[in-house]
């Protein structure tokens, strides 16, 4: 079998993590069978969905290297078809127009609130004549009367539902746009799609969406429906909880691997194992280990792993990324060391690459020398601390090895321990206490830089 599968977003706002596990396990799942990943865009939803949330989406994605095999379709552009297939259905019978006003529908739902029934359509119109009316009317499935609809759902197991309780959909409104299980189930039988993966809040739409393919003549795909993502908390994740929007997190300073990472294991597990490559992901990825109850979103964690890929990953990779945060702070990287040898520098020290670039704006910009008011050398170094700039100035070879031993056996001359000194070197040259170590930190600086800092600081 081919297999296909399809991420198929809202767009009235960025791509969420949620929507993010989605599509990863849905390109992992055609990636691993060697199938289709398709892009849907279910622009329906005229008043809530916009074009800039179509480009955060497409950003997102791009960002997270979720590259679709087919698509982007737009619901927005199939209307003909989803008009071709309502008129099919409703001359087979299979649909019918329904002209209850308002008014009626009201009164219905009263009464059965009254006697605490669920509130459903009573299929008043089901049985009227095809003539159409000048009347208004919206166009209702005629779902089956009797009977069960079974959804074997690949996350949750048999799901059963009993058509009694499923009412007449409307699947076409009065202005004639179609509504939204319908266009799902549409375009899921006419792109083919053969295993659609998606957010466990849909499941109660499943047993419609079957019975209208059945109707079609359609094979029904198999369904996974994935548990939500809660905040710490134990509610559904939300903008409360803080970042939720997959472009944030690019802000914050992870990296792709990292999201991804932590994305999939958010619901699925392999064994016990944490870390684990596209290609990994993409080996194990099984739709039946997927995790039956919800998991909730654990920044710790996803920090861990941001950092294990910053310490991991090709330099030259994280140094690409690093420039984005770069310039993000304004910090011109022009006029500093490397910034590839500034990941190897740093790369220990920072959860996240924008903590890095924070870290890191001494070795490109001046420093505050109010800090040398603050924070004053003690007397008992300065003489130490000059024979160093001294001894610096005269270097023939700028590497750390020399750097370091300029170091000792200045501190060596004043009967210093090393510490002594390097500390008041780094504070002179760095303007703060923490940075990577000393030796190395003079080097990336550069001599001319580090010279005027001591001279400043002293
Ligand atoms: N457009 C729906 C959503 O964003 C997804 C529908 C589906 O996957 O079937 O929630």
């Amino acid at each position: 079998m081919n297999i296909r599968t399809r991420f198929a977003p809202s767009p009235t706002g960025y791509l969420h993590v949620g929507g993010a596990r989605t599509a990863l396990y849905c390109w992992l799942y055609a990636h691993k069978h060697q199938g289709t990943f398709i892009l849907r865009v279910e622009d329906t939803d005229l008043e809530r969905s916009t074009p800039e949330a179509v480009q955060a989406i497409f950003a997102g994605m791009e960002w997270l290297g979720l590259n679709y095999d087919e698509g982007p379709y737009y619901q927005t552009k199939r209307f003909d078809r989803y008009k071709e297939v309502i008129q099919q259905l409703l001359q087979q019978g299979k649909a019918y127009r329904c002209y209850c006003s308002k008014e009626r529908l009201e009164t219905l739902r009263a009464q059965q609130f009254a006697n605490k029934e669920k509130p459903r359509y009573d299929g008043h119109c089901r049985n009227l004549s095809l003539a159409v009316t000048e009347q208004p009317f919206v166009v209702r499935f005629h779902n089956p009367l009797e009977g069960e609809v079974i959804v074997d759902d690949q996350v949750h197991g048999k799901v059963v539902f009993q058509n009694s309780e499923l009412d007449d959909l409307i699947i076409a409104r009065s202005d004639s746009t179609p509504t939204y299980n319908f266009t799902v189930v549409v375009d899921d039988w006419d792109m083919q799609v053969t295993h659609v993966i998606r957010g466990d809040d849909h499941l109660n739409n499943t047993p419609r969406q079957i019975n209208m393919l059945l109707a079609l003549g359609a094979k029904p795909p198999v369904y996974a429906h994935v548990p939500m993502i809660l905040g710490t908390d134990g509610k559904k994740l939300s903008k409360r909880h803080g970042a939720v929007s997959v472009m944030q997190y690019r802000d914050e300073g992870y990296i792709p691997a990292a999201l991804l990472n932590y994305l999939v294991r958010l619901g699925w597990s392999h064994g016990d194992q944490e870390i684990f490559s596209k290609e990994e992901m993409i080996n194990f990825f099984d739709i039946k280990n997927i995790n039956k109850s919800a998991a909730a979103f654990n920044v710790e964690k996803l920090q861990w792993l941001n950092q294990h890929y910053i310490k991991t990953l090709d330099p030259a990779y994280i140094a690409e990324q690093l420039k984005w945060h770069m310039q993000a702070q304004e910090i011109n990287i022009a006029n500093g060391p490397d910034l590839i040898e500034l990941v190897i520098a740093q790369r220990e020290r920072a959860k996240t690459l924008k903590e890095m670039a924070e870290k890191s704006r001494f070795f490109y910009e001046e420093i505050d020398k109010n800090i040398f008011i603050e924070q004053p050398i003690p007397v008992e170094i300065k003489p130490a601390l000059m024979k160093l700039q001294e001894k610096l100035a005269g270097l023939t070879e700028w590497t750390d090895t020399a750097i370091h031993q300029a170091l000792n056996e200045s501190a060596e001359m004043f009967s210093l321990k090393l510490g002594k000194l390097a500390q008041p070197l780094r504070l002179a040259v760095t303007g703060g206490t923490v940075s990577p170590p000393i030796d190395c930190t003079v080097r990336l600086l550069g001599k001319e830089r580090v010279l005027n800092r001591i001279k400043n600081c002293l």
